[in-house]
């Protein structure tokens, strides 16, 4: 079977491995619409490269400028991606937009009846109840991208879920793994930007240098896989080569391996319950040698305490602890923050913004901006 796809987010680091496996699979994919924001030489390129598809860029100037160079008409904005998520032509909707701008049109997504796969697990911290309500109601598909989800996702294929016992979240450790907790004071941007194995755009290697990266995760598999805050763990694994695992009530424990190459679950997800010769390099695990696990450490990274506070609350603190984040991160690589402060503004904004339990979309929109006032001031 063909699925028609649809890419937010086609100029980033997952767009451009998504375009990878689209190339390498043309039998099986065929892209109908691309959205970029800023970079529009690269938009300018993905619309040559595939001239069938919509395009939205992020504003009017560069969707007329887009629009005159290739003389067919680009879409832009919020209302562009929110067309494009409801492109009747289109089956699958790969949301990879950093943070939560890909919310609305994910659920646009599953309102017009397609298949949602999700890179931006911000959407999922923020509005995960929402958005696996939206999927089942409409009868579409939450198709895990990142990679440790995926994992998970293809561990527990044809599984009884009641037999679960816990989720094994595998984690990096991130560039500072070693570090003393005086070192972290004085961490540069340029050197929380060095990820020790995969490569990846600039918020999420920032995330993963904190560790709010896998307390994200850890939020982003309740809701997934329906499990309980308590059931799902964390273990740093610094090869990255076990994307992730799931223990069973009889002590079974199964993982899914693979070369650290986001094409590998970008692919699962968008060719899914089907396998096919892609573009990732096989794993030759001999060359490979040892596969290492140790336990997090949680008083150097509170990142894993906080974000697993946020998803057992749940009501409106994921999304406070998201936005305060995602604003502390842009704030520390303008240099307006140290490393430390990410964690600490998080906490702040955490204790700060009024809780609401069973918040409504608009409520969550409210709290995620009330934590960015927070961390803004
Ligand atoms: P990048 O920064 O590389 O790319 C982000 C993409 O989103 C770009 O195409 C950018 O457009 C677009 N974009 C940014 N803001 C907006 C907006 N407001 N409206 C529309 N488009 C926008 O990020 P990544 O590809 O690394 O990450 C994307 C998502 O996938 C994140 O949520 C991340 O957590 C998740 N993810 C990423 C992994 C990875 O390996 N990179 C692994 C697992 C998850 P432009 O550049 O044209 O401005
Ligand atoms: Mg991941």
């Amino acid at each position: 079977m063909k699925r028609r796809v649809v890419i937010l987010g086609a100029t980033g680091s997952i767009g451009e491995s998504a375009m990878r496996v689209a190339r390498a699979l043309p039998d099986r994919i065929e892209i109908v619409g691309l959205a970029g924001r800023n970079n529009i030489g690269r938009l300018l390129e993905l619309g040559r490269e595939f001239p069938e598809a919509v395009l939205c860029a992020g504003d009017e100037s560069a969707a007329e400028r887009l629009s005159r160079t290739l003389g067919r008409p680009v879409l832009h904005g919020e209302e562009g991606l929110l067309t494009l998520a409801a492109l009747p032509e289109a089956d699958l909707v790969l949301v990879a937009i950093v943070g939560t701008s890909g919310l609305k049109p994910a659920l646009r997504a599953l309102e017009t009846d397609k298949d949602l796969a999700v890179a931006s697990k911000e959407i999922l911290v923020m509005a995960g109840e929402l958005v696996m309500a939206t999927a089942q109601k409409m009868g579409g598909r939450v198709l895990p991208v990142d990679s440790e989800h995926n994992a998970i996702f293809q561990c527990l294929e044809g599984q009884d879920p009641s037999t679960v016992k816990r989720l094994m979240l595998t984690c990096s450790g991130g560039p500072f793994r070693k570090a003393a907790s005086a070192d972290l004071a004085s961490v540069t941007p340029e050197q929380a930007l060095r990820h020790p194995t995969w490569s990846m755009g600039r918020k999420i290697t920032i995330d993963s240098a904190t560790l709010f990266n896998k307390g994200l995760e850890m939020i982003e598999a309740k809701w997934l896989f329906g499990m309980p805050m308590d059931r799902v763990d964390v273990i740093v694994h610094p090869q990255s080569i076990v994307h992730s695992l799931v223990e069973f009530l009889d002590g079974s424990i199964l993982a899914q391996l693979g070369s650290t190459d986001m094409a590998l679950p970008i692919q699962y997800a968008l060719t899914y319950p089907e396998r096919f010769n892609g573009p990732c390099a096989p794993l030759d695990l001999t060359a490979l040698g040892k596969l290492e696990f140790e336990a997090p450490r949680t008083d150097l990274f509170p990142a894993l305490d906080l974000a697993r506070r946020a998803g057992t609350t749940g009501g409106t603190l994921p999304a406070v602890l998201n936005a305060a984040n995602e604003a502390a991160v842009d704030a520390f690589l303008a240099g307006r923050l140290s490393f430390p402060g990410i964690w600490e503004n998080v906490a702040r904004a955490m204790d700060t913004v009024p809780f609401v339990e069973h918040p409504t979309l608009d409520q969550l929109i409210e709290a995620d901006q009330a934590a960015r006032n927070i961390v803004a001031s």
